[in-house]
Parts: C-alpha cells; structure tokens; sequence
C-alpha cells in the first residue's frame, strides 16, 4: 500500500502534553487513520476513511486487531478533522479497539456528522449505544460463544437498533451459528442487515454459506473484503 493512505498524526512529544490539557470530550488515543476500501458492512467496496481508537474492555478469542488495545497517541478532535478532511472523502468510520469506550467518540461522530460526512461506527456492542448521534450508521456486533466475550453483550442495545443500524455476528463454528440462528430468528431486531462473518481459519465461508441457505436465515454472509484485497494481515487497510 501506498505511504500517502496513511496518517497516524502522531503528534511530537512537545504537543502530547498540551492535548493531555483538553478536556476529556475534545482529545481520543487515535491508533491510526486511513484510507480504504470499506471492508464490511452493507457499505463494503466503498472508499472510506477509517479512524481507529485505541483501547478495547473486551479480548475476543479471534480478534485481528489487537495491536489497537494499548497502541496509539493522543490528538485533539481537531488534528483528527484535519487530518479526516484531507483525504477528501464523503464516508467516515469510527472503529477500534471499542471506539465508545473513550468519552470523546460521541463528540466526534457529531461533529463528523455535522460536517456533512456519512458516519458509520463500528462497536463491539459490549457498550451503550443508546447516545449515539442519530446520524450515525451504527455497525454493532453481537459477540457469540466462540468469541469467550458473550456475557459482556450489552443486551439493551438490541432494543435501540434503527433502519440506519446493522448488527455483525463473527461466527467460529457451528456452535456459534447455531446461537446467532436462534437469537435472529427469535424476536424482531430493527435494523437494516444482519451479517455472519467467518471466522478466518476457524470455518469456511462455504461452510457457513450452507448453513444459512439451508435454514433459508434472512442474513447476509460477510467476508471481509479489505482482507482479500491486502491480504489478512495487513494493517492500516
Ligand atoms: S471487540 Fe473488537 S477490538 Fe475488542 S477484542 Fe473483540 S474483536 Fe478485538
């Protein structure tokens, strides 16, 4: 990938500590920003700008971003629009990490927002999203069995979902699809798409494409695109 999609920001050690001096709403621990193809989600193949935060409560048993949990550098919201803005794109995506854990995520989406951006926010959905600017596209997942972090689901946000909204389920194994077939199928959710996204290594995707065409699930299967264009291991795309 090209140098140029990428701007970390990191600020010099002579700024940090002039951040660290704003209040809490107005500076996040930015892990990287970039820009990409949208990989997921029902805006997936789009060109977007992705903000990633550092920090997650969570330890999911595949997670493929766990450089994002202590990696990062403090920036004010307006380097973060600065350096947004430079990339001269229409769609934003706020990720992590668990963006929601920093008390300044909620100020930034409104102001992105505000701007006259196309937000989306992409949470572990073990936070309330209930504050959330209504604006914003909110990508929440719901995390099975498989994933050792079901107990901390934050079960009300099923209740706050939105046409505007998507929930993502990152399926492992059987018993993982199992559960996610059962919770979507028995009571209403009101979002806009539910995806089931294999876990890389552990199921095929034609595995779990069978599964659903043969309880006729009305979710769409999800592969991460960015994955297939980069590679899995790549960072920053
Ligand atoms: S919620 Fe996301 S960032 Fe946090 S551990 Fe799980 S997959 Fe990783």
């Amino acid at each position: 990938m090209s140098l140029d999609r990428v701007a970390s920001g990191a600020p010099s050690a002579k700024k940090t500590p002039s951040v660290l001096r704003l209040p809490v709403h107005q500076r996040l621990k930015v892990n990287e920003i970039f820009y990409s193809i949208q990989g997921e989600s029902t805006f997936a193949g789009l060109p977007c700008v992705l903000v990633r935060l550092t920090g997650c409560q969570m330890r999911c048993s595949w997670c493929d971003t766990p450089y994002s949990f202590y990696e990062g550098e403090w920036q004010s919201l307006d380097q973060i629009l600065t350096t947004v803005a430079a990339f001269n794109c229409p769609l934003v995506e706020l990720t992590g990490g668990e963006p929601l854990l920093q008390p300044g995520a909620e100020t930034l989406l409104t102001t992105l927002c505000d701007a006259g951006y196309r937000v989306l926010l992409e949470t572990g959905g073990g936070l309330d999203i209930s504050r959330v600017d209504p604006r914003v596209h909110r990508i929440v997942d719901v995390k099975c069995p498989g994933s050792g972090e079901m107990e901390n689901n934050h079960w009300p946000n099923l209740d706050h979902l939105s046409d505007r909204d998507e929930l993502k389920f990152v399926v492992a194994d059987r018993r993982d699809y199992e559960w996610a077939r059962d919770l979507v199928s028995g009571r209403p959710l009101g979002c806009s798409a539910i995806h089931f996204s294999p876990v890389h290594g552990s199921v095929e995707a034609t595995e779990l494409a069978e599964w659903v065409l043969e309880d006729q699930l009305p979710v769409r299967v999800q592969l991460q695109l960015h994955k297939f264009l980069w590679g899995a291991e790549t960072r920053g795309v």
